[in-house]
């Protein structure tokens, strides 16, 4: 005990929150390029969610006295290939983000920190919503492959993303 760095770990997994939030509103400005505003709609969302994750790391990282230390968010990846390749891309990062979490919580076990590790079961089971949503809409894109129809009627129904 004491040897774990749970405090580092918790400012970068904000730091990774915040990249996936631009990476999201990146892969949204792709599809507004492509004039695909339901797809873009549900990546502005997500781009969202992301930030609140941060948000949350964050607040704990207050709640417990933490130092809070920001780190770089770079540039992120801008074009994709297809619709079929971003898709891939939101279904991987969430499963990397997913991969992190679970660290996080064997390094808090570690700690001996339960606090940290209370606190970081609400990611975990958010991770598998997000995993969920992910594969959901990768099947789907794959299902519709290049068809225009297909892909604007999956555009209307991503529109609908509270
Ligand atoms: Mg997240």
């Amino acid at each position: 005990m004491g040897t774990v760095d749970i405090k580092s770990e918790f400012n970068r997994q904000m730091n990774q929150e915040l990249r996936n939030a631009y990476l999201y509103l990146s892969m949204a400005a792709y599809f507004d390029s492509l004039s695909l505003a339901g797809f873009a709609h549900y990546f502005k969302v997500q781009a969202r969610e992301e930030l609140e994750h941060a948000m949350k790391l964050y607040q704990f990282m207050v709640d417990r006295g933490w130092e809070v230390e920001l780190g770089d968010v770079p540039k992120p990846k801008a074009k994709w290939g297809s619709v079929l390749e971003a898709a891939e891309d939101f279904l991987r990062a969430e499963r990397e983000n997913t991969q992190r979490i679970w660290r996080m919580v064997d390094l808090a076990r570690q700690a001996g920190d339960k606090a940290a590790e209370g606190f970081l079961q609400w990611f975990v089971s958010e991770q598998v919503e997000e995993e969920r949503n992910a594969s959901e809409l990768l099947a789907r894109v794959r299902m519709v492959k290049d068809n225009p129809a297909g892909i604007l009627a999956l555009d209307r129904m991503l529109a609908e993303r509270k």
